[in-house]
């Protein structure tokens, strides 16, 4: 996906300048010649970052920084200041007035396109997540997705793996306060403090004695555990190549000698950011997963997931020449329950129905909340007089004691009608087995209810 980025520039020669270069790198450009012009776009054009250059007559570009973040529009979006070389002081102005990261005129195209990369990738990251928040509220798992989303990006865990004591002094110094630093002077030994686990950034010193800092960063992006830890490179202006073979390994940014304490801060904080953006996004989606395959008021797997599943089942009894039984339990009578005690009790039943279920099969028994007061359970290596066994048992742990409910003084009787159907070399698809055993709950109903009744081919 290409990334929008806004330039924010006064002098038109310069604005066609980053223009081309961004364009030659396929990003989608769109430019404002002030900061009035800036405002306006990008409240109404959605961009991944802005580059605002500092001095603009008129209102300059701290002021406009401080008005972008705090348009409820823009305000997410990265701004990165462009600064003059000789004007320090800047880069806190910058930072002062809300902004994520500074380049310095005359552009650097390395510098630039690292930094540019690097900050869409947190505003896409960003993004992601917001959009996956927005769609678990609609399906109505509310809170979990959308917690947190605002991640900052300080209180880090650094890890700096420098083996000159000075430098290392002097990071820890201007890191101290914001994040939590530690520091390896042994690169051999890093991988594994790296790979242990912990940290939220590493940043790693091109100038290791007699030893490849490059080769350290391929091998933290080639191992599972550390490929998406960022990297930030301590360099020198000498080095360009070696940045450049750098960034195409999949280092994320990097920050030139003398280190700049602003910057320095500005650069870990965005990756600390995205650290904790790419994170919670991966737990996420394991969340969404597990949420989509379960049953939020029993706990038990969900019809999806049988339906998944029971295809793999049959087909591996087929193979293995073993038996496999169903069933289907229908809560008898549960209308009635909700409609003299309220739905609250009727869901308390239900919670209270699948935990018994739950301690009557076995481990490896398939349990599943079929939808509303139906459950199914399928159970391998199972032939049918077993199956009807284990569905009297489950019959008598829901009849033999009254459900107690909390907030509700006395008991409630319940009972359950369980059909069964075993699998059979005539008939034998996922279907046509629950439509026997549906087949013999329905029996179980005409015949009374509270009984176990099974269905042969
Ligand atoms: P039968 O013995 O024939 O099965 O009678 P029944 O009342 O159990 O069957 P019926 O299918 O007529 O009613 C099922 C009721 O289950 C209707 C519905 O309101 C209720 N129900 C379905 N899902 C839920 C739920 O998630 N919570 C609660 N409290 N009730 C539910
Ligand atoms: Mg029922
Ligand atoms: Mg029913």
């Amino acid at each position: 996906m290409t990334a929008r980025v806004l330039v924010v520039e006064d002098i038109p020669a310069n604005r066609k300048l980053l223009e081309v270069k961004l364009t030659a790198e396929y990003f989608d450009v769109v430019t404002a010649a002030n900061g009035h012009e800036a405002l306006t776009i990008a409240e109404t054009t959605p961009c991944d970052i802005i580059l605002l250059d500092v001095m603009m007559p008129g209102m300059d570009g701290f002021e406009t920084c401080r008005r972008l973040k705090k348009s409820p529009q823009v305000h997410h979006v990265p701004v990165v200041m462009v600064t003059a070389l000789d004007q320090p002081g800047d880069r806190l102005k910058g930072l002062e007035a809300g902004a994520d990261d500074f380049i310095t005129k005359p552009f650097d195209d390395t510098a630039l396109i690292a930094r540019v990369r690097s900050l869409s990738r947190l505003k896409l990251a960003m993004d992601e997540l917001r959009m996956r928040a927005a769609g678990g509220q609609q399906l109505g798992f509310g809170d979990p997705l959308a917690v947190g989303i605002e991640v900052n990006g300080e209180d880090g865990r650094v890890l700096l793996v420098e083996d000159r004591e000075t430098s290392a002094e002097r990071i820890v110094e201007y890191l101290s306060g914001h994040h939590a630093v530690e520091t390896e002077t042994r690169p051999e030994q890093a991988l594994f403090r790296i790979a242990d686990g912990g940290f939220d950034v590493v940043v790693i010193s091109l100038d290791l004695d007699g030893f490849d800092a490059l080769r350290l960063c391929s091998q933290m992006r080639s191992l599972e555990r550390t490929r998406t830890m960022p990297i930030v490179l301590l360099t020198h202006p000498e080095a360009k190549g070696r940045v450049m073979r750098g960034l195409d390994i999949g280092v994320n940014d990097y920050i030139q000698r003398p280190v700049d304490r602003n910057e320095l801060l500005a650069r870990i904080r965005t990756q600390v950011k995205r650290k904790r953006y790419s994170d919670r996004l991966r737990d996420n989606v394991e969340l969404s997963v597990t949420m989509a395959l379960t049953d939020p008021l029993t706990g038990l797997h969900n019809r999806r997931y049988l339906e998944a599943h029971l295809e793999m089942l049959v087909s591996r009894s087929q193979t293995r020449g073993q038996a496999l039984s169903a069933m289907i339990l229908d809560i008898d009578h549960f209308k009635a329950i909700n409609d003299t005690y309220g739905h609250k009790v009727g869901d308390r039943v239900l919670t209270e129905f699948a935990d018994r279920v739950r301690k009557s099969i076995r481990g490896i028994d398939l349990a599943c909340r079929f939808g509303g007061e139906e459950f199914v359970v399928i159970m391998p290596e199972t032939p049918e007089t077993l199956a009807i066994r284990v569905g009297e048992r489950i019959r008598r742990a829901i009849a033999e004691a009254p459900f107690r409910i909390d907030d509700l003084s006395g008991e409630i009787e319940i009972t359950v009608s369980i059909g069964v159907a075993a699998y059979t070399l005539t008939d034998n698809t996922p279907d046509n087995i629950l439509r026997r055993a549906d087949q013999a709950l329905y029996a179980a109903k005409r015949e009374g209810r509270n009984r176990v009744v099974s269905q042969a081919a």
